[in-house]
């Protein structure tokens, strides 16, 4: 029977009672009492009113007492049942999970967020211990703690591991709490937990984004810096060294080029591929952008161990990388740089190391090259270099030379290559390779090929006045102007300007400027010819050359790097290379230029093997022009 209605039998069961005691009691009581008086004032009828009437009373006082009684206990007890139900409701509906035990910790209760969470059933978990659910990730020491707070402060709030049901752990977000009685005995325990694995994997896959790149997923720059100040803190307190290398692809924008950017990064991701192939635990290989990737070993501080990673590295690149139907060769040049030896800190170590990668790709790529202080002082100088530059071209300090250009048959001048000097207030003449570099690196090289070409075309109209009439005047090209769009514009301009005729022009482009990007040059050596002027490859040889683009370019001329005329004619392989570039050259109709001749034997070498031009020392060193021999022509 449901508890209100028990309670008010049991009231009205008492009030019974209470009325018939009392009646039973008053009846006796006033009979007798009015047995008495009745003898004196025969009033026997006013002793029933009276006691009528009390009764009446009395049974008034006690009904109103007990309804106000009744009425007050059943509406305590609707509130209290409509709170329970609101409780269960909010304890069903909520999305965190609710376990509640009692002094034993004996599971008496959980929820249906509970039964989510863990994939436990009520009966599974009821009348079990909550450590069921641990995952092993905390020690006792860990279970100490929560319950010593639980017992002194009533409360633990914190992130605790457990154990789901299918055996995954994952990490909840736990409030537990003690329910003490009014005697502060403890009854229960409640925890309220909420599952932070959703929101955990979030946070790692932020981190992720943040630290590792998209296409190749290997570490960025920011987790390779991080990596490397660890590592070199680690490194000074245990007394060893560690390396970095920059890895930079070579001509990778051809592919990008030729064959669209999707293929592009299917390249860079072969490659990260194969270049993590040999990685130990104790090396991070990132991507920092762009074709470049860098390898940082943090148990690597010996040169000769360094230079095995890099040729390591290199090899892994060796063989072609077979992607959608064709065959990719990709060469990287690579940067090296040590600690403690090149630097102190993770910057200058990233620093150092891209500086060397530079000194690589100037070298001829496919290699690699090591920062050393030597590198350091020639940055500096170059800097200075730079500054000094730019006040010798608004001075004009500038000087062009000329070097003849020899007919091997017939030992007459064909021409004349111009060659910049810099005529320098206390240092006297600088050669080229002095201030060239620095000026392609700091941008001045535009200004200096600029001026060295209207000066060359000056000259040249200059000695056709003189009454020199054939002959080319060779102007060279940096390949940092290479591909810019101004350049014809600036030869069709000085052309005009200058009045020389278009055929006497040759201009000098270096193999790898073609090289680099092989369409854009095609274009532009297209455009350059039709202005009508000459083209020439220098330094042959030296680059990386696609024999197949080579066919197809609009070129006059291949001029053979004097480092192979060197060896004329007796180091074998000197010889046979000249000889077939030189075959290779004519059998594409091409005249062939030997650079370098210093001796006879060379120039009776190479006409031999039918090489028509020469230039070199043997002949004539490069001069002001007012002391080119013209005479005889
Ligand atoms: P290059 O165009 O290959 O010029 C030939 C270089 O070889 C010249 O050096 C020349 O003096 C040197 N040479 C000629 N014959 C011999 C020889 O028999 N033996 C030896 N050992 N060397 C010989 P130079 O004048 O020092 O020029 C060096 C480089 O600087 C040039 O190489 C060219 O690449 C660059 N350069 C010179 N002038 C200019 C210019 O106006 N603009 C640009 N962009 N580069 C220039
Ligand atoms: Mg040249
Ligand atoms: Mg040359």
């Amino acid at each position: 029977m449901a508890s209100p209605y028990r309670s008010a039998l049991l009231v009205a069961g008492s009030y019974f009672s209470a009325s018939v005691l009392w009646w039973l009691l008053t009846g006796r009581l006033l009979n007798t009492l009015f047995d008495d008086f009745a003898a004196i004032a025969h009033g026997q009828m006013v002793s029933g009113y009276v006691w009528a009437a009390v009764s009446a009373l009395m049974l008034f006082v006690w009904r109103s007492r007990l309804l106000r009684l009744m009425g007050r206990e059943y509406r305590a007890r609707l509130a209290n049942r409509e709170r329970l139900n609101m409780a269960a409701a909010v304890f069903d509906s909520t999305l965190e999970g609710v376990l509640v035990t009692d002094a034993n910790n004996v599971i008496v209760h959980v929820n249906r967020a509970f039964i989510d969470i863990t994939g436990y059933g009520q009966d599974e978990v009821l009348g079990q211990n909550p450590s069921k659910f641990k995952s092993g990730r905390h020690d006792a020491a860990f279970y100490h703690r929560v319950y010593t707070q639980l017992n002194e402060q009533g409360q633990w709030r914190g992130e605790i591991w457990n154990r789901r049901k299918n055996g995954e752990i994952y990490p909840q977000w736990q409030t537990i709490r003690v329910v003490r009685d009014e005697f502060a005995r403890i009854t229960h325990y409640v925890a309220v937990f909420s599952d932070l694995s959703m929101a955990k994997r979030s946070e790692q896959e932020l981190a992720h984004r943040d630290h590792y790149d998209a296409l190749t997923e290997l570490p960025n720059r920011a987790l390779l810096q991080d990596r490397v100040e660890q590592g070199l803190r680690q490194a000074q307190s245990e007394k060893h060294g560690c390396t970095l290398l920059m890895i930079d692809l070579d001509y990778f924008q051809n592919i990008n080029d030729s064959y669209g950017h999707g293929l592009g990064d299917r390249v860079l991701r072969a490659v990260a591929q194969r270049l993590s192939v040999p990685l130990s635990p104790s090396q991070t290989l990132a991507r920092l952008g762009g074709d470049e990737f860098a390898l940082f070993d943090e148990h690597c501080g010996q040169l000769a161990e360094a230079a095995a990673l890099a040729r390591r590295l290199l090899d892994q690149l060796v063989e072609p990388f077979e992607l959608e139907g064709r065959s990719l060769f990709v060469s990287a040049s690579i940067g090296i740089s040590l600690f403690p030896n090149d630097a102190s800190d993770a910057e200058q170590l990233l620093r150092n190391a891209d500086s060397a990668l530079f000194k690589a790709k100037q070298s001829g790529r496919a290699g690699y090259a090591f920062y050393t202080e030597a590198l350091t002082a020639q940055a500096q100088q170059r800097l200075e270099i730079a500054t000094e530059l730019r006040r010798a071209i608004e001075q004009n300090e500038l000087r062009v030379f000329y070097q003849p250009v020899v007919n091997l048959l017939t030992g007459g001048l064909a021409g004349v290559e111009a060659l910049v000097r810099w005529q320098h207030p206390e240092r006297g003449l600088v050669p080229p390779g002095e201030f060239i570099p620095v000026a392609e690196h700091s941008g001045l090289i535009a200004d200096i090929d600029r001026w060295v070409l209207a000066e060359a075309c000056r000259q040249r109209v200059r000695w056709i006045e003189a009454g020199w009439r054939d002959g080319f005047v060779a102007v060279n090209l940096s390949s940092r102007l290479f591909g810019r769009p101004e350049v014809e514009c600036w030869v069709a301009q000085t052309l005009r300007e200058t009045g020389l005729p278009p055929a006497l022009l040759e201009l000098e482009v270096t193999e790898s400027a073609v090289m680099d990007d092989p369409d854009t040059a095609l274009e532009q050596l297209h455009r350059l010819r039709a202005l009508g002027l000459h083209l020439a490859i220098d330094d042959f040889g030296t680059g990386y050359s696609s024999l197949l683009r080579l066919k197809n370019l609009p070129v006059n001329k291949l001029k053979i790097d004097q480092g192979f005329v060197a060896g004329l004619p007796g180091d074998d392989s000197d010889a046979a290379i000249v000889r077939a570039v030189i075959v290779l050259a004519r059998s594409m109709g091409m005249t062939v230029h030997a650079e370098g001749i210093e001796h006879p034997e060379q120039a009776r070498f190479l006409l031999e093997h039918q090489c028509e031009l020469g230039q070199g020392y043997g002949f004539s060193r490069p001069v002001p022009a007012d002391q080119i021999e013209l005479k005889g022509i």
